[in-house]
């Protein structure tokens, strides 16, 4: 803990050396692939909205960020997701790389994969199922590993070996890990990061408890139809997302149920004139990039990093 805070505090010094480098190029060219291999499936990008009334509540148990914002109090986006159903209205297919702000324990300074301000690679696609989007993570995913593989330099200053994958990644229902892991909701971060080291191989999650996420999720057959990406090796998820709960009478009788409707005023306004159907997934960015340059702690994918606990 010691030695990030000090590693954080001093970035202005070590942002200046060959391994420092060496990350941020590989993660500029993961971010050229992100959009390349989104625009050639005709995504549209999209800018992103940094603050506003409300924001994502499903970011487990993470502090959301508060400000006064002309007398009322505003928050800063934990995730894109209420916008990026918005964003639908003008396109088919949409994604931004969205700022978030996410104000995890300080505890999770030492799973090396939190930090309380990260950019995700935010995507959503009117009517599409999560199987759909999984093939699209599948594809994302191998595509960005084939472009960075090209970063031979900087993977050798990192001593990087990056493996290659044959999609389609494995799909495993979250019924499946229940009893194996003695779990009812969320897979626990030490649980979770024992299936990522035990695997060779990126794998899927699917079909989460009902209740246990947001509630954009839609329920259906009894389940929340949302997935997680795991990476292996012990990096752990990069990727979470589903198919939403679009309909605003659904909606209106969860949030009605938490006592906290009125807080999405423009949210339901919105439901209620009517949205598509869709599916997406929010992929951390500074979480894939510690992947494909298989760093031990995230801090040093981000150029400017803000980590849980250390102000
Ligand atoms: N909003 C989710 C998250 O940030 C991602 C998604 O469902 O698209 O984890
Ligand atoms: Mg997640």
């Amino acid at each position: 803990m010691k030695s990030i805070e000090d590693a954080v505090r001093l970035r202005y010094l070590n942002i200046r050396s060959d391994r420092s480098r060496a990350i941020l190029k590989i993660q500029h060219v993961l971010i050229g692939a992100l959009r390349e291999f989104l625009a050639a499936r005709g995504f549209c990008q999209v800018l992103a909205p940094v603050v506003g009334p409300v924001t994502d509540p499903g970011i487990r148990g993470a502090g959301i960020a508060h400000f006064d914002f002309y007398g009322t109090s505003y928050t800063i986006m934990s995730s894109m997701i209420l916008y990026k159903q918005m964003a639908l209205g003008a396109f088919e297919s949409v994604f931004s790389l969205s700022p978030n702000v996410r104000l995890e324990e300080a505890s999770t300074v030492d799973t090396g994969r939190h930090l309380a301000e990260f950019y995700q690679l935010d995507l959503e696609s009117a009517r599409k199922s999560c199987q759909e989007m999984m093939d699209l993570g599948d594809g994302l995913v191998c595509h960005c590993i084939e472009a960075v593989r090209e970063c031979s330099q900087e993977l050798d200053i990192l001593g990087r070996d990056l493996p290659s994958f044959s999609p389609p990644f494995k799909r495993i229902a979250h019924r499946t890990l229940e009893e194996e892991l003695s779990i009812q909701g969320e897979i626990p971060f030490e649980k979770e990061h024992d299936l990522s080291r035990a695997s060779s191989e990126p794998f899927w999650v699917y079909d989460y408890p009902v209740g246990s996420r947001g509630f954009y999720y839609i329920e259906r057959d009894g389940t929340l139809k949302s997935m997680d990406l795991i990476m292996p090796e012990g990096f752990g998820e990069v990727v979470s997302g589903g198919e939403r709960e679009y309909r605003y009478e659904q909606v209106k009788a969860l949030l009605d149920r938490e006592g906290v409707a009125h807080e999405y005023s423009w949210y339901l306004d919105m439901l209620k004139a009517g949205i598509p159907p869709s599916a997406g997934f929010g992929l951390g960015v500074e979480r894939f990039t510690r992947y494909l340059c298989g760093l031990d702690h995230i801090w040093e994918s981000s150029p400017f990093p803000k980590v849980p606990g250390i102000p």
